[in-house]
């Protein structure tokens, strides 16, 4: 069971939703959006870091673009 698991963990938190990104689905050709996710690792309540990512997802299929080329820079 996952019980153990309950105070250790990672928490991700959605801090920005399907921010258009540019270029296309390399499946179907459609949209690509952007979700800024905040993850937080947690270590019994206490928080250990903190980091900011961004998630890449199809518009038209919803598969989630994990080989998309990252774009570091706004
Ligand atoms: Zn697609």
């Amino acid at each position: 069971m996952a019980g153990a698991m309950l105070l250790c963990g990672k928490e991700e938190k959605v801090v920005g939703e399907q921010t258009k990104a540019p270029g296309s689905c390399p499946y179907c050709g459609g949209g690509v959006a952007a979700t800024d996710v905040e993850a937080k690792w947690v270590l019994c309540c206490l928080p250990l870091c903190r980091r900011a990512k961004r998630r890449f997802a199809c518009t038209a299929c919803h598969r989630r673009l994990v080989t998309y080329p990252p774009i570091l820079h706004d």
